[in-house]
């Protein structure tokens, strides 16, 4: 009867329904062909990025960093420390001693109006930092030698000259591409009378990991950060590297991955959702592979996602909210909340409410869905960077089994309940011949850029 009819009917829509928020995701749901792809390109990428004719063409840029070892131990020393380019600005000080390391540190805010300001700006706030620390630390008095990490693509020209390629995440100070960061800050020391400044060293955050995690584990020769941005750094055989002269030993080249795929290789990747972020960036066009990845970009993913699921009446009744539609409302720490296992729904409602959502439960049961989804690419397409890196020094060596750790930092890395587990199940899936380990650093890019200073302070450049 009516009845009967009624209950089919609903059973039709939510069929329906479903088979919507299918064809809705399917384009990021990536295929193990789709992952083996990506590795491929990846070592090709990287490869172009370390030949000498090629290097020009090439998305992944293969930057040299002229650090050539990692930490034996007998490292000494006190340094100042510097870490800009992620979520805080940090001033550190760093004892490098026979019983271990010590440090201490502030973190400094570096508001959006400087990120995006001018560079002087920048750098004399940079500056006004260091002397706030060094007042509060007592150190006034002292030259340490200053060991840099600056996260962004740099043409080093040695340890302590490091030309700004391009700004990435949320930064654009204008009159700094193109320029030395250390003369940058040199000049802005002397606009600001702070002349007792040693800058000894800059490194890539990445770099500053893997040394700081080196210092524990000497099998530690990958850097990973998946944090604002994502990027990685690995130790190459210099005879590959076309880009600087000498041909012994290894050298630690900062891949700069995020710029994956701007010369259009990952195109069949992009969904729409993700072209409508990276339209919506300082960089569009740019660091293609990172806006997949990193937290900077994921919640805004989702927010696309959800505003097209709306549209078509899968969510919220068909009703979004003016909030939703706001950039960067849907913070990619949500994901990590709404992702974490046994979290009641209830939670998932309180966070939609805030959005000012009003969301049933079966619209908290699509959101967590579609978040994991988007968190789930992340950590696929970081494994199969990972896969061609592990893969090429496994080749490098000669070795049927690589056993090599990777160290990690990063917030989406370190907050994310499933992102270290995906990636390292799909990582082990994609390089079954590479035991690798995975390693978090405690403040490793101050550590590192620390032990780096110490290292040059032992030995001149090469
Ligand atoms: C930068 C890299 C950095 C990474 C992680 C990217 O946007 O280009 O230099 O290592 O973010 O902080
Ligand atoms: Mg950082």
């Amino acid at each position: 009867g009516l009845g009967v009819a009624m209950v089919t009917a609903v059973a039709q829509r939510m069929l329906t329904q479903r088979h919507e928020v299918e064809q809705l995701l399917a384009p990021l749901r990536l295929s193990r062909a789709d992952l083996e792809r990506v590795q491929g390109l990846m070592r090709q990428e990287m490869e172009r990025g370390l030949g000498r004719d090629s290097n020009a063409d090439a998305s992944v840029r293969m930057l040299p960093t002229y650090v050539c070892n990692t930490p034996d131990g007998t490292e000494r020393g006190d340094f100042l420390a510097l870490d800009l380019g992620g979520t805080n600005f940090r001033v550190l000080v760093v004892r490098v001693m026979q019983e271990g390391i010590h440090m201490a540190s502030e973190i400094y805010v570096v508001p959006t109006s400087i990120m995006q300001g001018t560079g002087e700006a920048l750098f004399d706030h940079i500056i006004e930092c260091i002397m706030d620390f060094q007042t509060k630390q007592n150190l006034m008095e002292q030259v340490l030698p200053l060991g840099f990490t600056f996260s962004f693509p740099c043409q080093q020209l040695g340890l302590d000259k490091a030309v700004l390629l391009t700004w990435t995440k949320g930064f654009s100070a204008s009159g700094c591409v193109g320029q030395d960061v250390v003369q940058l800050l040199r000049e802005a020391a002397q606009r600001k009378q702070h002349l007792a400044l040693k800058v000894v060293a800059v490194v890539n955050d990445t770099v500053g990991t893997m040394m700081a995690c080196g210092y524990d584990d000497p099998r530690c020769e990958i850097g990973l950060i998946v944090g604002t941005g994502t990027n990685a750094c690995y130790m190459e055989e210099r005879k590959n590297v076309g880009t600087v002269e000498g041909e012994e030993g290894r050298m630690c080249i900062n891949m700069e991955w995020g710029a994956f795929g701007d010369n259009g290789c990952l195109d069949d990747i992009f969904t729409t959702f993700d072209r409508m972020v990276d339209e919506k960036t300082i960089n569009a066009g740019k660091q293609r592979f990172e806006k997949l990845i990193s937290g900077m970009y994921l919640g805004e993913i989702v927010r696309h996602i959800l505003l097209a699921m709306v549209d078509k009446q899968l969510l919220f009744r068909g009703k979004p909210s003016l909030k939703l539609q706001t950039k960067d409302i849907f913070q990619t720490k949500f994901l990590s909340t709404i992702e974490t296992d046994g979290l009641a729904l209830q939670h998932v409602q309180d966070i939609l409410r805030d959005l000012e959502l009003d969301a049933s439960f079966e619209d908290s049961v699509l959101v967590r869905e579609v978040c994991q989804t988007v968190s789930l690419r992340a950590a696929q397409l970081c494994a199969a960077g990972l896969a061609a890196v592990v893969e090429k020094m496994r080749e490098n060596r000669g070795l049927a089994q690589l056993a090599v750790t990777v160290g990690v930092d990063g917030t989406l890395y370190k907050m994310h309940p499933h992102f270290s587990h995906n990636l390292q199940q799909m990582l082990q899936d994609l390089a079954p011949n590479c035991a690798v380990t995975f390693l978090q650093s405690e403040d490793g890019s101050g550590k590192g850029a620390a032990l780096v200073a110490a290292v040059a302070c032992r030995e001149p450049s090469p």
